[in-house]
């Protein structure tokens, strides 16, 4: 067992990272009584070159280190504290420097004035480099954080604390100083009209149902004004039950572009509405408001279109006012104008909403009766003949008659659309031969 013992503690001297050394120490000088081999492996140095003196111990600490070295040992011999550890840098063989840990005890002997030393000792350069490198890494990042276009916050929920870049302070008009690291500093800017929409994206992410959260809101500038601001970001981690607990992110001031948007938006919303009434005026008779020729012929396209697919019959009537160049040479052509209109205005009050009416053309009009049979149109057109009969007109107390006469042809399929509209013309021009006034349905066989 001893053998055992002795054995690996040789291995582990040879070739473990722990070097054991015992060594002297007087007001004068430094001894190295003994010192494991792997000393030479981790350092450099053979052994003897420590024990025969021909290295000094204190020449492979490192300069700046060895006032702290000698006085960190005069002052545990004081205070008579037989254990210490302390971290101290040395040379190498190669100069190479190394952060060492040293474990001591000492026993001090009275007489002879002399302390003898054990020490352990350890390289922890490698773990000194980590953490140098963590720093530096932090460095960066904060450097980064601090020059980058983006403000970033980082929120921890479990200490309810958020950390603000200096970038996010700034967009709000801030400095550093000036705001905490609350959610109340966010949250209290935030437009009311916002807030319902952002607490329900972020309860998403939160909570879970969204990989990352993202979304637009106003914040509260420190010059009373409101900006628009683009907020990313997502949670680095969450709890057992998988709610967010860390959640880092950034904000964009998209003020301009939001701005810019709102004004694309108006001037779309002016321009549609500028399209709409074009596309109104392409399609209205300016005098009468009623359809022009153009949508009547689409409507009677739409029209047959229908009765290919539901065999609905449809009505088309073409009317003409009678002797309305009489009208104009007796009253003017501005009567004339006004006789139209209200003419215009008696068809749109009787027929039926279906219906549609369009200025065919100076004094004619073309109205479509959809899914309408011929007699029923001529039962409408009739009740508004009769209506024309009533006190409809007058000039300066006089009452001036206005009277029409009309074609009617029903739809059927042998007959294309130009043929539709020549049949009620014939129609009309029936009615106009036999006197006016009156309403003729096209047969086959009229005179044309
Ligand atoms: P008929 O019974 O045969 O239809 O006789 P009419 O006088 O109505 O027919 P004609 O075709 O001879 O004359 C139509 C008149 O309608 C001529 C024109 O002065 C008038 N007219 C056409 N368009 C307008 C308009 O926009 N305003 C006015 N005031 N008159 C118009
Ligand atoms: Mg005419
Ligand atoms: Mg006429």
């Amino acid at each position: 067992m001893e053998q055992d013992f002795s054995q690996s503690f040789q291995e582990i001297t040879l070739n473990g990272p722990i070097i054991f050394m015992h060594w002297f120490l007087t007001d004068e000088k430094q001894t190295v009584d003994h010192i494991t081999p792997n000393v030479h492996r981790l350092f450099g140095y053979l052994p003897n070159e420590l024990t025969s003196g021909e290295i000094p111990l204190l020449s492979i600490i490192f300069e700046e280190d060895r006032e702290l070295f000698i006085e960190t040992m005069r002052k545990r011999i004081a205070a008579k504290e037989p254990f210490w550890n302390s971290t101290y840098r040395i040379y190498g063989k190669t100069g190479q420097i190394h952060f060492i840990k040293i474990y001591t005890y000492i026993k001090f002997n009275r007489l002879t004035k002399e302390a003898s030393i054990f020490s352990y000792i350890f390289d922890q350069t490698d773990l000194k480099q980590e953490i140098e490198m963590h720093i530096a890494l932090e460095h960066r990042w904060s450097t980064a954080i601090d020059s980058a276009q983006e403000g970033v916050w980082d929120w921890n929920a479990k200490e309810n604390t958020v950390f603000y870049s200096k970038h996010w302070k700034g967009m709000l008009g801030y400095e550093e100083h000036e705001l905490k690291n609350e959610v109340h500093e966010w949250r209290s800017r935030i437009h009311p009209e916002d807030i319902a929409k952002v607490d329900l994206i972020i309860e998403k992410h939160l909570s879970n149902e969204s990989d990352y959260y993202r979304g637009e809101h106003r914040l509260l500038h420190k010059d009373g004004t409101y900006r628009w601001i683009l907020d990313r970001g997502r949670a680095v981690e969450r709890d057992d039950t998988g709610r967010a607990v860390r959640l880092i992110g950034t904000h964009v001031d998209i003020t301009e572009s939001k701005r810019t948007e709102m004004l694309l938006k108006s001037r779309n919303a002016e321009l549609e509405q500028l399209l709409e009434k074009i596309k109104e005026l392409s399609i209205t008779d300016p005098l009468t408001n009623l359809y022009n020729r153009r949508k009547m012929v689409e409507e009677i396209e739409q029209a047959q279109m229908c009765y290919e697919q539901v065999k609905n019959p449809f009505t088309l009537a073409i009317l003409d006012l009678d002797y309305f160049k009489q009208i104009n040479d007796q009253y003017g052509h501005v009567f004339g104008d006004e006789a139209l209109k209200l003419f215009a205005s008696l068809l749109k009050e009787n027929v039926r909403s279906e219906d549609v009416i369009a200025r065919w053309g100076g004094e004619e009009f073309i109205i479509l009766f959809p899914q309408t049979t011929s007699q029923e149109a001529i039962n409408i057109l009739d009740r508004i003949q009769g209506l024309c009969q009533t006190d409809l007109l007058f000039l300066n107390e006089e009452k001036v008659m206005l009277s029409f006469s009309a074609g009617v042809c029903e739809y059927d399929e042998s007959c294309d659309l130009d043929e539709l509209i020549k049949n009620a013309d014939q129609a009309l021009y029936d009615a106009k031969a036999k006197g006016r006034n009156q309403i003729i349905l096209y047969k086959i066989g009229l005179l044309g």
